[in-house]
């Protein structure tokens, strides 16, 4: 049997990328299945580009796939 990984909120609060003040922080599943239910991604994916387009709070993947085709 595959063994769980365990999900430690705390060490992803220091990691978290997104600038946001949200209640979703640290918590992926729930940051994730949110973004996803939007057509959108969390802010981290935007941060790995560019921190001001992380900062615009524009997380459509439209927007997303904008920022890699023009990097
Ligand atoms: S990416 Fe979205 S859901 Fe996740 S912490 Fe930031 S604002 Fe909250």
């Amino acid at each position: 049997m595959k063994k769980m990984i365990e999900c430690n909120q705390e060490t992803r609060k220091k990691a978290c990328a997104c600038t946001y003040d949200c209640s979703r922080r640290s918590k992926y599943c729930e940051c994730l299945e949110n973004h996803l239910s939007k057509n959108q991604l969390p802010g981290c994916a935007f941060a790995k580009i560019s921190k001001e387009a992380e900062k615009s709070y524009n997380r459509d993947f439209e927007y997303f796939a904008k920022l890699v085709l023009n990097n």
